[in-house]
């Protein structure tokens, strides 16, 4: 099922920030979000996940079945390791572990494995809040600014590693990063900025 938000309307004490905005995000497929700062991408994420309520409008097709968020911040507990964040969305299983690791070794992580999380550089931590959004298995993957603060070579691991966890999951990925647009398959949804779209 495809997720379409109608005229959608959301201010902050009298500023408009999403005015009517109404858009089809095909299931299954990558979205970009553009769009310069302040223009409300990260508020569309958090009234499609629910973390918000918009002042009108209506939201539908989220499906059932959890959906995966990588947060503007990281949003990890210090305290535990690199592994032991992603142990936390996937339910133990045999393939569990392998799994970890696989996707440890992809994004570069591997002997950081055990380490706290709280050692680690904004780039890791960045790299772990990825893995733990795309290990879970939901049908709708909420993204971003999911490569913020890579250099082109861990850059490069991240994009490869999402773009292998990400089918069949419909997907929003909010970017300012013209790379990712090229990489993700263009930009398709345009926020300008005075609470309208662009195409
Ligand atoms: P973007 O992610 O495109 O940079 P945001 O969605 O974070 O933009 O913010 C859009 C506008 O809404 C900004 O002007 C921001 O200051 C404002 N805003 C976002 N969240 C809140 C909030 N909880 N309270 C007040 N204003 C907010
Ligand atoms: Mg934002």
């Amino acid at each position: 099922m495809d997720l379409i938000i109608n005229s959608l309307r959301k201010s902050y004490d009298g500023h408009v920030v999403l005015d009517g905005l109404t858009h089809t995000f095909p299931h299954g497929a990558v979205t970009c979000v553009a769009g310069p700062s302040g223009s409300g991408k990260t508020t569309l994420l958090r009234l499609i996940a629910g973390l918000e309520a918009p002042d009108g409008g209506s939201i539908s097709g989220v499906p059932e079945g959890g959906i995966s968020m990588v947060f503007q911040e990281d949003r990890l507990p210090p305290q535990l390791s690199a592994a032991d964040c992603l142990r936390c969305v996937l339910k133990k299983s045999p393939s569990r572990e392998g799994r970890i690791a696989d996707a440890l070794a992809a994004l570069g992580l591997s002997e950081a494995s055990g380490q706290r999380v709280s050692e680690f550089s904004g780039g890791m931590r960045r790299r772990v809040a990825l893995a733990r959004a795309l290990l879970f298995p939901s049908p709708l993957v909420l993204l971003d600014e999911p490569f913020k603060g890579l250099d082109a070579d861990t850059r490069r691991d991240a994009v490869g590693f999402t773009l292998s966890m990400l089918a069949g999951r419909t997907t929003l990925l909010v970017t300012h990063d013209p790379e990712d647009v090229a990489d993700f398959g263009g930009v398709a949804l345009r926020l300008d900025g005075t609470g309208t779209t662009q195409r």
